[in-house]
């Protein structure tokens, strides 16, 4: 009989919950299990470092790797993983654009460190004392990874041949991928494995969206009752749908709760926040600065909203020294 293809699942900096999404799969997983042997899951099998770099260079046909890059150990591993497999996918937000990880580039790695170990509320840290990277226990060496300074998506660090996007992908997106992998049937290189509409497209409010908002203020989902056949951003709720790619059906706005981008912009969007910035904010009904001002106090974290999964592909990236 011959070999399956060699399958790998890899996570980086993430929540886990792009791993479940793989477990969603429910009974489709068995088919997949049946087609691949799986030659790395951290979060379900035992496998080691050493048994990835025991193998032959490219012979792992698809890597699936989810999570930001934020350490050493994390930069490593990608590397690694790279240079074993034939075809990497980038798996979900996190590992596409930075993900909620990368909210932490609004800090230096000095002002994350130094309020996590000194300045935190709570905090029982008399001595100030910092994790060290090295040291020293009955003669073993003990080392920790480091932080690098900044938090940057998977393609920010390694080639990546696909992206699903997606905080976690749904199983639909992924098992049309792994059909398509298995199949031959792949798109060209760096395609986005979902559709390129607008999120708008595919919500079953979008007859509701008036061409002008006349927007007169932003309310949070806990400061109103939700009309559940009206456009939210009509309602004044921030959705960001018209900035933010669909595939996943409108899952949100479905559930009575405003889309918070994690499916990431289409291809005609450089900025994803910016995008949503430059659409919505110009159907602002008032026309004084102060009353503009007045609705944007509705956004009491603008970076948080816009770029909640996209900081490290936000134009400005990140806060400097
Ligand atoms: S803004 Fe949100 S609720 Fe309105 S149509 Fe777009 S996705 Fe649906
Ligand atoms: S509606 Fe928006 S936030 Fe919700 S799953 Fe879809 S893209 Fe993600």
């Amino acid at each position: 009989m011959p070999d399956k293809p060699k399958v790998a699942f890899y996570w980086c900096a993430s929540c886990g919950g792009c791993e479940e999404a793989v477990v969603d799969l429910a009974e489709d997983i068995l088919k997949v299990v049946e087609a691949v042997d799986i030659v790395l899951w951290p979060v379900a099998m035992d496998f080691k470092r050493s048994d990835i770099e025991a193998r032959p260079d490219k012979s792992i046909v698809a890597c699936f790797i989810n999570g930001a890059v934020r350490t050493t150990e994390q930069e490593e591993w990608v590397r690694l993983l790279r240079r074993k497999s034939q075809v990497v996918i980038s798996f979900g937000a996190c590992a596409n654009s930075g993900g909620i990880p990368a909210l932490a580039n609004q800090s230096t790695k000095e002002g994350i460190l130094k309020y996590v170990y000194e300045d935190c509320p709570g905090l029982d840290n008399p001595n100030k004392t910092r994790p060290q990277l090295k040291c020293e226990d009955e003669g073993r060496t003990l080392t920790l990874p480091e932080l690098h300074g900044m938090v940057r998506s998977l393609d920010q660090v390694i080639d990546v041949e696909y992206y699903l996007p997606g905080c976690p992908p749904t199983p639909k997106l992924i098992m049309a991928a792994v059909l398509a992998l298995l199949t031959g049937k792949l798109p060209p290189v760096g395609t986005v494995l979902s559709p390129d509409i607008a999120l708008c497209e595919e919500c079953k409010r979008k007859d509701s969206k008036p061409a002008d908002l006349a927007l007169t203020e932003f309310k949070r989902p806990h400061q109103v009752q939700i009309d559940p056949e009206k456009c939210l951003l009509a309602q004044g709720l921030v959705c960001m749908g018209p900035a933010t790619r669909g595939g996943c059906e409108a899952l949100c706005p479905g559930g009575n709760m405003p889309c918070t981008g994690c499916f990431g912009p289409t291809s005609r969007v450089k900025d994803q926040g910016a995008k949503f910035v430059s659409s919505v904010f110009s159907n602002i009904a008032p026309k004084e600065v102060k009353e503009i001002d007045a609705v944007l106090d509705g956004i009491p974290d603008p970076i948080g909203t816009f770029y909640r999964y996209g900081l490290s592909k936000c134009l400005l990236r990140r806060k400097l020294n």
